[in-house]
């Protein structure tokens, strides 16, 4: 059978499509099964001592270290309670620099001389993994001889049970750290950047007279976009399969010019999908709530609430997973990749921030009256000063080659760091500025013109889409990270550089005040200064245009537009610095993160262009040959009976099979070089073929447009994007 006939397969067995059995009754209310599969706090409550319940949860609640004796009584109940949900292996899940979620898994039972028994479960084995951390990148931190990881417990981060047809899992998730105890994963930094975080925001509010502020924590709202496509389209595009996105495929005659899809009707069996795995989501305690279309063809939403940070982001990681996972079952498959679809809107993942504590709710609310809440102006002072001060590591910290597709190509924000703050803000701090901050301008409000209709209030920090980090009423959203990444290291980034603004603000603010400065005086020009020296970060206009490009270079932000523009930021002295100061990495560390990056980089470019090449000389160049001898044979034929043959589409055809003959030998020969021995050699190397895949691809997408339908063997875009 030939290759076009794999395609042909893929379609008619997407149009015999039966959705699967619902494991569920519809009339289950989503309240029943929400954490039903957590160990969560009420569980605990009911299966603990008083004692160790009140400790656990001062760790968790008010980051109180956490007291070693506990852990054996809460091992023991938390066997007890996964084996009675059905749990037969434990396993630390754990996140390394892969950007994958790992498991070690071991069997709670041990056999023995006369059968199995059920083996120790003890508080060391609950705190503590050694797994093979050889097959991880490290970038250098542990030799090969020393391939030994640790995972750690993190009492904070909730157990759950996973099940599976043959057998449920107990997972604890844990950082993991090498023998010198670097961090090797996304995890450990975010707890760290999460306490020093903490630690001058609270030194912040008691400045503001909070005597014993509660312990203050970061909050993330993953806004999560993904595309859907029949599975068995999956299997027939080898590009998709082993990189992620389309290296071949020529645009739909109807592309997303249309704006039809954009909150259109959920097609049912999306729906379908949405429906199971949301309920799937609730049983792990996720709370998966907003969900619906986005701009391209086949690609939609999931927002689930925000949480703590660091809780959000194992949220997202197992989402991802579980999406995958739901996705097959009802004979799709999940794209998180940033950039599937070429000509076509990419998937991002908006991070929404916001920080604060028990005692005082969310310190970036603004309240009615913004210009008069100088403690939510202090916070929100620190963002502008911690994102114009860094917005190269911010940059940094979404910089993957997967996400250079999307970021300034007119569908995500471009890659020049900004912030939006809507009306409202800006003119308060542009009073600030100018001496005090006497009014807020009006929030508004929203006449719909129908009587019956509520007086709709309109949001002062307003949507700007173009904004890579926009003020939204009540928290940050930044919006450049891809939508196959973990939050975990835009989180990190977020924390630690907002530690460096608070820490910066209190200390300004004590030394005011030690020479005898009022508070209100001294908090006035702490955000005077601010304004004065970052406010040229703020920006409220279309992040899209080229008047802005001109503009933010005349403002002197930088504008790092690929990865590996930005990705020597975490090695900037800088950043060294700011990390090694508030113990967030050490340079070691940093260094080794740098290295993987790079090497993660290259991996995937040259894997993006061996396929490249491997498809383009097998599957496009035979049938695009195929065409070429028909045509040729139907000219030769026209000629021989005597009848004028029209040339022109042979001709068409030969120009770009030339063409495409050309690329592949360029391609296969840049391929075949090997003389760089740096992992940044290797990198730069990796970018220096993009342009050769594109060379290739633009012949083979040529053919596509003109070689007979029942030659062409790949599921097209069409087919990939409309067929339901
Ligand atoms: P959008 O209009 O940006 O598409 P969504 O409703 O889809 O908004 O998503 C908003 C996300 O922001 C949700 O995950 C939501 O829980 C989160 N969010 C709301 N308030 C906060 C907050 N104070 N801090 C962090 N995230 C928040
Ligand atoms: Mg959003």
């Amino acid at each position: 059978m030939g290759a076009t006939s794999v395609r042909r397969q893929a379609i008619t067995a997407v149009q015999a499509h039966q959705p699967p059995a619902t494991s569920f009754a519809a009339a289950e209310a989503p309240g029943e099964v929400f954490g039903q599969n957590v160990f969560t706090k009420t569980v605990m409550q009911k299966r603990l001592p008083r004692a160790v319940y009140k400790s656990v949860l001062a760790t968790i609640e008010q980051s109180k270290p956490l007291d070693p004796a506990v852990a054996d009584v809460v091992a023991s109940a938390m066997k007890d309670w996964a084996m009675e949900m059905g749990a037969t292996h434990y396993a630390h899940v754990f996140y390394p620099l892969t950007g994958f979620t790992a498991e070690k898994h071991d069997s709670f039972l041990e056999p023995g001389g006369d059968g199995a028994s059920i083996a120790e479960f003890a508080g060391k084995t609950l705190v503590q993994g050694e797994p093979d951390a050889s097959s991880f990148p490290n970038g250098g931190l542990r030799s090969t001889f020393e391939a030994r990881g640790y995972t750690g417990w993190d009492v904070t981060s909730p157990a759950y049970v996973l099940e599976n047809p043959h057998g449920n899992t107990l997972c604890i998730p844990t950082v993991f750290v090498s023998m010198t105890g670097d961090a090797l994963d996304h995890k450990t930094p975010l707890l760290r950047s999460q306490q020093a975080m903490a630690v001058q925001a609270e030194r912040v509010l008691r400045l503001f007279g909070h005597e014993r502020p509660g312990a203050v924590v970061s909050f993330a709202g993953p806004e999560q976009e993904y595309f859907l496509i029949d599975r068995h389209f999956f299997l027939a595009r080898p590009d998709l399969l082993n990189s992620g996105r389309t290296l071949f495929g020529s645009k739909p005659p109807k592309g997303q010019e249309f704006d039809d899809h954009y909150f259109g009707a959920i097609p049912e069996r999306v729906l379908a999908f949405m429906l199971d795995t949301e309920r799937e989501l609730f049983k792990l305690g996720i709370p998966a709530k907003t969900r619906h279309n986005e701009v391209a063809p086949g690609q939609f939403e999931i927002a689930p609430m925000f949480e703590r940070a660091n809780i959000a982001a194992d949220h997202q990681q197992l989402l991802m997973v579980t999406f995958k996972r739901m996705a097959r079952k009802h004979g799709m498959e999940c794209l998180f990749h940033e950039k599937p679809f070429e000509g076509i809107n990419g998937s991002g993942k908006h991070v929404n921030f916001s920080l604060g504590n028990a005692t005082e709710g969310n310190l970036l609310l603004p309240g009615d009256n913004p210009h008069d809440n100088a403690q939510f102006l202090v916070f929100c002072a620190a963002v502008i000063r911690s994102v114009h001060k860094y917005s190269g590591l911010l940059r940094a910290s979404v910089a993957s080659s997967t996400n250079d597709h999307r970021l300034g190509a007119n569908e995500a924000p471009p890659a020049i760091i900004s912030i939006f703050l809507g009306d409202q803000l800006t003119d308060v701090f542009d009073q600030i500025a100018k001496g005090g901050a006497t009014t807020s301008k009006d929030k508004g409000t929203l006449m719909v013109g129908v009587d019956t209709m509520p007086v709709l209030p309109t949001d002062p920090g307003d949507r700007n889409r173009t904004s890579p980090f926009a003020f939204t009423g009540n928290r940050f959203e930044f919006r450049a990270p891809g939508s196959g990444q973990s939050i975990a290291g835009p989180v990190v980034t977020i924390n630690t550089i907002m530690a460096e603004a608070l820490d910066h603000i209190a200390t300004q603010l004590e030394t005011l005040m030690a020479d005898g400065i009022e508070f209100n005086v001294a908090v006035q020009k702490v955000l005077e200064d601010i304004i004065t020296i970052h406010g040229s970060v703020v920006f409220n206009g279309d992040g899209y245009s080229e008047d802005w490009q001109i503009e933010a270079a005349a403002r002197g932000l930088p504008n790092l537009r690929t990865a590996l523009d930005a990705l020597p930021e975490l090695v900037s002295e800088s950043a060294l610095d700011l990390f090694g100061r508030y113990g967030v990495f050490s340079d070691r560390e940093m260094h080794s993160r740098y290295e993987i990056a790079l090497e993660q980089y290259a991996l995937s470019v040259s894997v993006e262009a061996r396929l490249t090449l491997e498809l383009g000389s097998t599957v496009v160049l035979p049938a695009a040959m195929r065409y070429q001898t028909e045509l040729a044979t139907n000219v030769a034929a026209l000629k021989a009976v005597g009848v004028e043959a029209d040339t022109a589409m042979l001709t068409n055809v030969s120009d770009h099979l030339a063409a495409l003959t050309t690329g592949l030998a360029t391609l296969r020969s840049a391929l075949a070089h090997n003389d760089v021995s740096t992992t940044l050699g290797e990198a730069e190397h990796a970018r220096d073929m993009l342009p050769m895949m594109s060379s290739v691809r633009a012949a083979a997408d040529a053919l596509e447009d003109l070689v007979a339908d029942d030659l062409w063997p790949l599921p097209t875009y069409q087919e990939m994007l409309f067929i339901r």
